[in-house]
């Protein structure tokens, strides 16, 4: 679990609160005031920190307030979008918790095919709005994800093959800087915070408001699941990988070890296909054929359900350990490691992910924004998670030995998947080839690393 170091608090006195107060609208809560507990905690249940005061905004005159006031009283400063961040960095220890939570507007601009919505909403409430229209972006692929810190770091989800990351369509955002200023960002304003933002995380100031560009999608796709029983994964893992990578921009698929809500441990293979539905079986069927499956759960079904495929598997507050890295190929003896080690799992919650990064998302220039990791790719992902706190060393251990023996294969990690405790190298590497400009732009917008508390790019 990642510990940062406890601000000053001592400054935080009444009378100080009740300044902040007569400038914001939201809600200020100190510890042991209702509500409090529940603002703090995240999706991460092993995350227990006690922010000094927790600012829950209603808008970008609240958020300005709540920086002011940080920099005022030289608190450090923890913002939350959806709470998702595996390692927690959405609360602080001590320190002034941001919470954006509340702020939930959206506005869909059918005939532009654009929407705006605040920082404090959640992908199955933005899909839900543009799917009113028959419309969508590239969103996360657990639909209680906030859109905010998503977005920031890159964004994977089931339409980057045909229409690139989340950040590649994103048309702008306004922002809160750390010197209290307001600023817009788009390609055609302040052209290089734009362009710092879509991929490098919450570095350069809060984000309080994104516009997307939005498709026609939907409003059914053809989605779900191929399971196989985990004897067979030698052979689904190495047909998934040959098959996965010629296939259409429209045809995603994803691949995952993990075991099934009566125990039994499957290898998945977890599709969507986003061109014509009447198209879909055509490109299907190498998949479909392969094999003995147990069970194709492969369906015309709503997008919005389809957007929720990894929900049951991913609940709020369960305890959580991460370890990711990328991989350009994926290797017959890689295969032999993740499988020998998934069958030394402690805990049947986790599970083993195979995200692959293809098409749109893979060809943009990695010199077009700050998400710099643009080629063809998997984000692998070992994602334990446990309900007893006392089995976390257990696990953690699982975890760590796994990775030991697969973290050569890699290369470079996601922004949004590093778990808290990764070195500075790892954390250098996860922004590519761009780290050298986005140092320099922190260095322009926030000198002082006033926002710290995220995978964070030092100023020179
Ligand atoms: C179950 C699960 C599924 C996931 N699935 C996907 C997926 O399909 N695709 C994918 O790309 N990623 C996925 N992720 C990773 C996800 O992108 C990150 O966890 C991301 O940080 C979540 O955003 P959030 O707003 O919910 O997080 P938060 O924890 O609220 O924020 C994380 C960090 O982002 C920054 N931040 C948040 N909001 C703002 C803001 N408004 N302005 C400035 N900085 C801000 C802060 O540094 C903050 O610490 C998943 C994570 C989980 C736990």
């Amino acid at each position: 679990m990642i510990q940062e170091t406890t601000s000053p608090a001592d400054s935080l006195t009444a009378e100080a609160i009740a300044g902040l107060k007569s400038t914001f609208n939201g809600t200020l809560l100190r510890p042991g005031q209702d509500g409090y507990d529940q603002a703090r905690a995240v999706w991460n249940g092993m995350i227990d920190k006690c922010p000094a005061l927790i600012a829950r905004c209603t808008s970008s005159a609240d958020v300005l307030s709540a920086v002011k006031f940080a920099r005022r009283h030289n608190l450090l400063v923890a913002v939350r979008g959806g709470g998702h961040n595996v390692a927690g960095n959405a609360v602080c220890a001590g320190g002034l918790m941001i919470d954006l939570s509340p702020m939930k507007a959206i506005a869909v601009d059918v005939r532009g095919r654009t929407v705006r919505a605040e920082a404090g909403v959640l992908w199955r409430e933005l899909d839900q709005a543009t799917q009113q229209h028959g419309l969508a972006t590239t969103g996360g692929t657990v639909s209680h994800t906030g859109i905010a810190g998503l977005t920031l770091g890159g964004g994977l989800g089931w339409l980057m093959g045909k229409h690139g990351l989340t950040c590649d369509n994103l048309l702008s955002v306004d922002m809160v800087m750390a010197d209290g200023q307001l600023l817009s960002a788009s390609e055609t304003e302040n052209e290089d915070l734009f362009w710092a933002v879509r991929g490098g995380g919450g570095n350069f100031g809060v984000v309080t408001s994104f516009t997307y560009q939005l498709h026609p999608v939907g409003p059914t796709i053809l989605g779900g699941m191929v399971l196989y029983p985990q004897n067979q994964a030698k052979e689904v893992l190495r047909f998934y990988r040959d098959f996965a990578r010629n296939t259409s921009d429209e045809l995603m698929i994803f691949a995952a070890l993990l075991n099934t809500p009566d125990g039994l441990p499957v290898v998945a293979l977890l599709v969507g296909w986003f061109g014509p539905v009447s198209e879909g079986e055509q490109h299907l069927k190498p998949l479909r054929d392969f094999g003995t499956p147990l069970a194709d759960l492969i369906a015309e079904v709503p997008y919005v359900q389809h957007q929720s495929l990894f929900d049951a598997a991913t609940p709020h507050g369960m305890h959580r350990y991460w370890k990711s890295g990328n991989l350009l190929e994926i290797k017959d003896d890689f295969i032999d490691v993740v499988i020998e080690q998934a069958t030394r799992q402690p805990s049947p919650f986790s599970f083993i992910l195979f995200f692959h990064i293809k098409g749109v998302a893979a060809r943009i220039d990695p010199a077009k924004t700050a998400f710099g990791l643009r080629e063809d790719q998997w984000d692998f992902d070992i994602v334990s998670q446990w309900t007893d706190p006392a089995d976390a060393q257990t696990n953690i251990d699982w975890t760590r030995n796994f990775w030991s023996q697969v973290e050569p294969y890699t290369k470079g990690v996601y922004v949004n998947h590093l778990g808290g405790e990764d070195e500075a190298t790892r954390v250098r590497a996860a922004y590519g080839p761009n780290y050298d400009r986005l140092v320099a732009l922190k260095t322009k917008y926030d000198p002082t690393n006033f926002f710290r508390l995220n995978n964070n790019i030092a100023p020179n």
